[in-house]
Formats: structure tokens, sequence, C-alpha cells
């Protein structure tokens, strides 16, 4: 499963996402494909949902916490620990949010052996588990991208801890700040291999 623009501040996901599935026919596929999590926060340009959450803390893992987390102002074109000077909400309690409802419900449905959540700009794949390491490194061939355990800071409430608990393998895929052409140049091969092979 592969699921874009959870940030809507990080519109640049969905056009990877919808040129993916102009790409590949829906034959070819093995996977399912969200092109927009937070369409509330991509028509506002926020991070957050209409609600002012941080639909990426919201998730009801074992690391939800209740305390605002420091986000990016969504103009920061450099992102450094002193920029993250916003509070986001993680909601008012674990998987608050519909949207954060309608991912978990998808996913227990469809119940993927493996995630993809789009994001820019940190230009690397996120791999937190010892599972997730091989299929990220598989993901970087064609690219070169660094693979990072974690980032700088702690996220409560993410996705990948979630879905790693329900057994889903999870890689974050953050691409570079470009312009989509050159974005689809360079991870297009990688973005295709997500949703073709299966594993
Ligand atoms: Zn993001």
């Amino acid at each position: 499963m592969v699921w874009a623009a959870i940030h809507g501040e990080e519109a640049v996901t969905l056009q990877a996402a919808h040129q993916l599935l102009r790409t590949v026919h829906a034959d070819d596929a093995c996977a399912v494909v969200v092109p927009v999590l937070n369409p509330d926060g991509v028509l506002a340009g926020t991070r957050q949902n209409a609600r002012g959450v941080d639909l990426n803390r919201n998730f009801p893992g074992a690391n939800w916490s209740p305390v605002a987390s420091p986000t990016f102002w969504s103009t920061s074109m450099t992102r450094t620990s002193e920029r993250r000077t916003l509070l986001s909400s993680p909601g008012d309690a674990p998987g608050s949010e519909p949207e954060v409802q309608a991912l978990m419900a998808l996913v227990q449905r469809v119940q993927p052996e493996l995630v993809i959540d789009l994001h820019t700009p940190l230009e690397c794949l996120i791999a937190t588990s010892e599972r997730a390491r091989p299929v990220a490194q598989h993901l970087a061939e064609p690219t070169g991208i660094r693979i990072i355990d974690s980032v700088d800071g702690p996220t409560p409430g993410d996705s990948s801890t979630w879905m790693e608990a329900q057994g889903v393998t999870a890689v974050t895929y953050e691409f570079e700040l470009v312009a989509f052409p050159l974005l689809w140049h360079r991870h297009g091969e990688a973005l295709t291999r997500c949703i073709v092979e299966r594993r």
C-alpha cells in the first residue's frame, strides 16, 4: 500500500501518487494507492488537517502522546531543529481523526505486507524496523538515496509505529525539495517498484 499527502503542505507527494497511477496499468499493479490522505490540508496548504491535527501524530500506537508536538512552519525551506517552532495537536485522543480512522480501516481490510508513506523534503528513506531495512535498500537502488532508522526528534503517534505493531512493514519515503518533473525523473523507477513487484 502506498499513500501520499498525510501532510497537506507536501502536495508534491500527491502528484507522485497520481503519476504512479497513470504509469502503471491496474492489471500490472499489486498495491493499493491512496493519492491524498489529508485533502483539507492540501487545499489549505497546511501540514495539519482542518481541525489542526498533525495526522502523523494521531495514530494509536504505543508511542501516542497527548502533548502538542513541535513541527515546522509550512514555508520553511530548510528544516532544522531550531525551526521546529510550530506546535501541532496530536488530536483529542489516539486515532481520533477521520482520516486516520479511514486509513486504519483500509489497512485492516487490505492487510498489506508493506506500506510506503510518501513525504518531503528530507531526502531519505526511513526504516524503523529490522524487516523494513532490506525493503528500503531495495527501494534505494535506483536512486542511491540515504537510509536512516529515525528522524531528528520524537515522532509520537506516527503511522509507522502503529503499522509495525500490526505486523505491517513500514517505510517512509521522503523526497527532496524539487519541482515535480525532477522528482519523477529520479524517483519514478523506485516508486514503480513499490506497486508492481510482488514480494
Ligand atoms: Zn511529512
